[in-house]
């Protein structure tokens, strides 16, 4: 079997490997000057490959079904015995699985050595736009083939993956012309838009806060108009950073897709945020009142002092509509109920989020539902698909390099048979 892949990312460097382990002959197209540029960059330098929880509300898609059946087919302790097979030994860090270096460099040079080692013939420098569908025939078969014309040569494969990624990030090569690929095949795209990124927000008190980092929950909610009322839509815990401009942090980071698909979609969005998530609403009040009797008589503007961020406990006062100036002591009771309100349910306006560049990766891309379950397109035979390219992608914590791997060994395996 003679397969070409186009795109030397994570997912095209793990098809390529185990096409070449199961027989095939293996071309890779990659039209930056070195393979796996993007992989240098994740987690910070450090390569987060995959996690202990693999449970399946962690990867996101319109079909889910589709999405568990590559992860059942390819496993997490499969892609991690094709790592270590070639010489990657892993660690876990709370909950994630890193290179045991922890140096995503090694990640990329143990792949890159193994193409070498396998004789894949590497065309870097390559960018593919067009790939030809031609019926060969003999004396005793007609066969569908794909023809690839590089600067130099025509060449003809039985079989081609799809690995170029999305157009996330695009320095690091992922364009978004694997889309144009795929549609030129007749597949149709769910509406690639930013995930894992940053919201902005409409209020204009954020550069009071921005550099705050503080434990949090954070609930997304949505509605279809200015009249309707609000439908909860998720919710995550975490680190949440505030910014310049709104909130960040990867609680935000997990939630962005849905935020960035309803804001798409035109409806309105709105967070609230719990300040201090290990103090329960009931239990509130008693500590405000004790807080309270604690420091009577200082400015409003040192309540939350030891409590929260300096800055984010005067914002929580002035949001109150109270003066900073006035004692702890002289807080009616209706006053305290307004800030434990405030605390717990710290309402923001959605208005946008980071672009293509900002995002780590992008939701939607080639609709799961038009690939056979060995993500084999039902549109042409002999194409196949792998990695972000689907309109598959996980939240933070090493999940989408699972998928790159999981979908990576599968369609490297089932398009070399
Ligand atoms: C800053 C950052 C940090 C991240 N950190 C993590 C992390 O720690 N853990 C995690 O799980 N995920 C992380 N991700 C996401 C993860 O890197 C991607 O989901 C993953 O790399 C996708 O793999 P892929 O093979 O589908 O695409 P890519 O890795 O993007 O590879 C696609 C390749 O195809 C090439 N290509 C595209 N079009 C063409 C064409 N027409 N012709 C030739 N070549 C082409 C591109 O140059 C590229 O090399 C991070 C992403 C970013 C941007």
């Amino acid at each position: 079997m003679n397969i070409a892949i186009i795109g030397g990312g994570a997912s095209g460097m793990t098809a390529a490997i185990a096409a070449a382990d199961c027989g095939a002959s293996v071309t890779v197209f990659e039209h930056m000057p070195r393979i796996g540029r993007k992989l240098i960059l994740t987690g910070s330098g450090k390569c987060n490959i995959s996690n202990v929880d693999m449970n399946i509300s962690h990867f996101h898609g319109n079909d889910i079904k589709a999405i568990q059946s590559v992860l059942n087919k390819c496993p997490q302790s499969d892609t991690l015995t094709f790592y270590n097979k070639l010489g990657l030994y892993t660690k876990e860090r709370k909950g994630g699985i890193y290179p045991y270096c922890e140096q995503s460099y090694a990640v990329v040079d143990i792949l890159r050595f193994a193409i070498r080692d396998r004789n894949i013939d590497l065309h870097t420098d390559c960018d593919i736009r067009k790939i030809e569908r031609v019926r060969a025939t003999d004396d005793r078969t007609v066969e569908d083939k794909f023809v690839i014309t590089t600067s130099s040569k025509k060449l003809t494969f039985d079989r081609v993956i799809l690995c170029c990624g999305s157009n996330a990030n695009r320095n690091t090569g992922s364009d978004g012309s694997g889309y144009e690929l795929a549609k030129s095949f007749g597949h149709k795209l769910v509406k690639p838009l930013p995930a894992l990124t940053y919201l902005t927000c409409e209020e204009d008190f954020y550069p009071s806060i921005a550099g705050i980092r503080t434990k949090a929950v954070v609930s997304l909610f949505t509605k279809p108009s200015k009249d309707a009322s609000y439908d909860y839509v998720g919710m995550e815990e975490g680190e949440l950073q505030l910014t310049k401009t709104g909130i960040s942090g990867v609680c935000v980071f997990n939630l962005s897709h849905i935020a960035v698909r309803a804001l798409d979609e035109n409806l309105q969005v709105k967070v609230e945020i719990d300040l201090l998530p290990d103090i329960t609403k009931e239990e509130l009040p008693d500590f405000m009142e004790k807080r309270i009797s604690d420091i009577p008589e200082r400015p409003l503007e040192e309540l939350f002092i030891g409590v929260l961020a300096k800055q984010l406990g005067i914002l929580i006062i002035k949001r109150c509509s109270l003066s900073l100036k006035d004692r702890c002591d002289s807080l009616s009771e209706e006053q305290i109920e307004s800030i434990c309100k405030m605390v717990k349910r710290f309402d923001t306006i959605v208005t946008g989020s980071g672009d293509t560049e900002a995002s780590q990766v992008i939701q939607g891309g080639v609709k799961m539902s038009e690939l056979k379950e060995n993500l084999e397109s039902r549109l042409v035979s002999g194409l196949f698909f792998a990695g972000e390219i689907l309109d598959v992608h996980g939240d933070c914590g090493g999940y989408n390099l699972q998928w790159a791997a999981s979908s990576g060994l599968l369609a490297g395996r089932e398009a070399a048979k």
